[in-house]
């Protein structure tokens, strides 16, 4: 029978993502071993990533700013606008270099088993960006979601909405290349590149 303080530490452990209980279990006895130093360290990194990174109050992506500095840049094309699921896709898009618009961050993508679209889903930000009223004027949509159910559900379900109400938008998707169930997370970046300037209109 494990302490209660291992166990809690365990058990907050394996909610993050791909964090079997295993894994849990050595990061547990790791901190155990080595004492005071490696804890206050993990404690002020944890303690400073709250105090500090905010959620970009126009693409919705985590930064120290918020607009970030994507969103503020001089040298980026604000007129065109790639859609992502998460943050991690931001970063997998900017490795690549060929992107010099801007970003959405959806923040998780529709489930088809599931009834409606959960609230937070950042898709009513997005129509909020495309609306002519504003300021700037999105010219183009670039889809850059997994090839997956839940990924096209959200282009089929996002793209209606779009070509309904704002006919001036352009929409596009990644070329393929990514395989299909794949992520665009993993994809290489030559591939990832390449998808983005091969881009297929919708
Ligand atoms: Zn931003």
């Amino acid at each position: 029978m494990l302490a209660k303080p291992i166990q809690n530490l365990i058990s907050a452990f394996t909610r993050l993502p791909g964090v079997g209980p295993k894994t849990a279990e050595r990061f547990v006895i790791f901190l155990l071993k080595s004492g005071r130093g490696e804890v206050t360290r993990l404690e002020k990194s944890l303690e400073e990533l709250l105090q500090t990174i905010k959620s970009c109050e126009i693409c919705h992506n985590f930064s120290d700013n918020s607009p970030c500095e994507i969103c503020t840049s001089s040298l980026r094309d604000k007129t065109i606008v790639c859609v992502v699921a998460e943050p991690q896709d931001v970063m997998a898009i900017e490795k690549t270099k060929s992107f010099s618009g801007v970003y959405h961050v959806l923040r998780g993508l529709i489930d088809p088993l599931e009834d409606g679209v959960p609230g937070y889903i950042k898709i009513n930000e997005l129509l909020a960006r495309t609306d002519e009223k504003n300021p700037i004027k999105i010219s183009e949509i670039i889809f850059a979601l997994d090839p997956t159910i839940e990924g096209e559900t959200t282009v089929q379900y996002i793209s209606k909405k779009i070509a309904t109400d704002r006919p001036h938008v352009s929409l596009s998707r990644l070329a393929t290349g990514i395989p299909s169930g794949g992520s665009v997370e993993y994809a290489d970046e030559v591939t990832l590149a390449s998808a983005i300037k091969t881009r297929q209109k919708i």
